[in-house]
């Protein structure tokens, strides 16, 4: 058994470690946390890295951290270092839901447990998936839009192809815009993804729906916040900020901005600190072998995956005050900074 898979404090004999001593069980020693992050571009990220570093000290655990800048092989040997300086768990935010899959495998192989953080990774067999309910993220998004625009025409700016959540959200979308596609009420004429997720590549996927409908559009819900700046830079250009409702997510403090301001209709507020304390809490149990709490489970192409997912809290004009700020998510005076 390897020195990284948890057994009960009896069974321990304790291991020789390379300087030769002993290795004492998981459950008494310091855990150590490899966190490991695709990118720290969205505002959420550094969140998440805060948050998660601080929620794992507080556990008496010791977290390591390392961001990938969206690169897969950069992420894969990050992840490869942090297994070989003996990390109890890894904790995962995968830049490719594919392509970390490999990591899994080598982690198990040690007998290191992976928790995936916020994104899946597919067809593996991965021991925890801690996220939000991300089907619901899309679901609130188009409940939102379609209460203000029952009928016309709609544009949806996806996320990167690459993230699995990406494809949630977009399912979310569609399981309230197709009933109303099949009724004839809703068209959507452009739907694209956006290449990681960039406010650049959404700026262009915008300018695009825009010539290809002569401007003619009647909302537009996208994955993110971060995609929403490009999409609302592109409408202003065309003095149409503020004239089409536009959907985002992360309640970002730039959208809470323009939320308030009213160029975004609405946001999805996600609170990280639940996230990160709640991965943290079950990072720390896997590493020591207790049990954990999943009430979910969720496919990942190759497994029932356990999982615990977080609920999204839909965010407007209206409650902007009772969530994000009575949160702390945001001070008020910056989310009311321009108005
Ligand atoms: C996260 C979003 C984030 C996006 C881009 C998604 O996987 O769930 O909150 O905006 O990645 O980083």
């Amino acid at each position: 058994q390897s020195p990284h898979a948890a057994k009960p404090a009896s069974t321990v004999t304790g291991e020789k470690t390379e300087g030769g001593g002993e290795r004492p069980p998981a459950d008494s020693k310091k855990i150590k946390i490899g966190f490991s992050m695709d990118t720290l571009l969205e505002e959420r990220w550094l969140k998440d890295r805060d948050l998660f570093k601080a929620a794992g000290e507080a556990l008496g655990a010791e977290v390591k951290i390392l961001a990938a800048n969206g690169d897969d092989a950069k992420q894969l040997s990050q992840a490869e270092t942090f297994i070989g300086e003996g990390v109890d768990i890894l904790v995962i935010v995968p830049h490719n839901s594919e392509a970390m899959a490999a990591i899994v495998k080598k982690a198990h192989s040690t007998g290191i447990k992976v928790l995936a953080y916020d994104r899946l990774i597919k067809n593996s067999d991965l021991d925890l998936y801690v996220s939000f309910d991300n089907e619901r993220v899309g679901e609130l998004q188009a409940q939102a839009i379609t209460k203000l625009v029952p009928k016309g025409k709609y544009v949806y700016i996806g996320g990167a192809d690459t993230d699995n959540n990406a494809h949630l959200y977009k399912k979310g979308v569609f399981n309230v815009l197709q009933p109303l596609i099949d009724k004839g009420e809703i068209t959507i004429v452009f739907d694209q993804w956006t290449e990681d997720w960039t406010p650049v590549n959404a700026l262009a996927n915008m300018k695009a729906a825009l010539s290809a409908n002569n401007n003619q559009i009647d909302a537009i819900i996208c994955a993110n916040d971060a995609t929403a700046g490009g999409i609302v830079q592109a409408l202003a250009e065309q003095q149409l900020a503020g004239r089409i409702p536009v959907a985002g997510q992360d309640a970002d403090l730039a959208a809470a901005q323009r939320v308030v301001e009213g160029t975004q209709t609405m946001t999805v507020y996600k609170p990280i600190q639940s996230l990160a304390e709640k991965a943290a809490e079950l990072a720390v149990k896997l590493a020591k072998g207790e049990n954990v709490n999943a009430d979910r489970k969720v496919n990942n192409g190759k497994i029932e995956v356990p999982s615990v997912l977080l609920s999204p809290i839909p965010v407007n004009l209206l409650n902007i005050d009772e969530t994000i700020i009575a949160d702390g998510f945001h001070a008020r005076e910056d989310v009311y900074r321009n108005v």
